[in-house]
């Protein structure tokens, strides 16, 4: 069997006295794509910044291509190693920087070819040339979350986690967005964890909906 791009073996997250993830294990496969729904408060958060290697466990162990990224002693793969491209609910742009400047930061100075094609693709799906001399600080909603969104791929990272990305959207800008990442998503081969409240969301950009629950994750079948 091909060792899983993500593994999470029986890992505990508590803050305080509150658990927040119960002895939670999953896998995901290279190219996957899964939907994780949840209320508020329920620990989805938690889980992806566990998966960053922000947090650590306090059990349990998550491997990232069949090495072991985090344990409760140890970050033993660091965040910026773990080919990971990460989208929240605020775009986050860095406010000093010009559009252009934020894009390119993730792959340095001197970006190769190949970085410069792909960020081109980017830039041309999501219509940004117009934007890139601008600053953060003069971008709509929805201008700001099609940056944040070529930021997270510029360095054309394996596996895209996404935090409630659309929320605060209206409607027909939603949608316009959902059908851009589905297109993108799929044009580079990424895996992806899409996090959202809206099942409508959760349902359109995998068949694969897990919900979480008494900090766990269980499949919607
Ligand atoms: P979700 O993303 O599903 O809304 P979160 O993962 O953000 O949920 O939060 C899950 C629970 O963990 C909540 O009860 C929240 O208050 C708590 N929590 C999250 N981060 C921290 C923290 N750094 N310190 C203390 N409690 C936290
Ligand atoms: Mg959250």
């Amino acid at each position: 069997m091909k060792t899983p791009l993500l593994s999470i073996n029986n890992i505990h997250k508590t803050y305080d006295k509150t658990i927040v993830l119960n002895n939670l294990s999953f896998e995901l496969g290279h190219h996957d794509k899964i939907s994780v729904m949840g209320p508020s408060g329920s620990g989805k958060t938690t889980l992806l910044r566990l998966i960053m290697g922000l947090e650590k466990p306090n059990k349990g162990e998550i491997k990232i291509n069949g090495q072991s990224a985090s344990n409760p002693k140890h970050i033993v793969l660091a965040p910026h190693h773990r080919q990971l491209g990460v989208v929240f609910q605020n775009a986050a742009l860095w406010p000093h920087m010009n559009i252009e400047k934020n894009i390119y930061f993730p792959v340095g100075k001197n970006p190769s070819k190949e970085s410069s094609d792909l960020i081109h693709y980017l830039c041309e799906q999501m219509n940004l040339f117009p934007l890139l001399k601008k600053y953060p600080k003069h971008l709509s909603g929805g201008e700001s979350k099609r940056v944040a969104l070529a930021r997270a791929l510029a360095a054309n990272p394996t596996l895209i986690l996404m935090d409630e990305p659309l929320t605060n959207l209206d409607k027909a800008l939603k949608e316009k967005m959902m059908i851009m990442i589905e297109k993108i998503i799929q044009d580079t081969h990424k895996s992806l964890i899409y996090v959202s409240h809206d099942i409508d969301e959760c349902e359109f950009f995998s068949s694969n909906i897990y919900h979480m629950k008494e900090g766990k994750l269980i499949h919607a079948s």
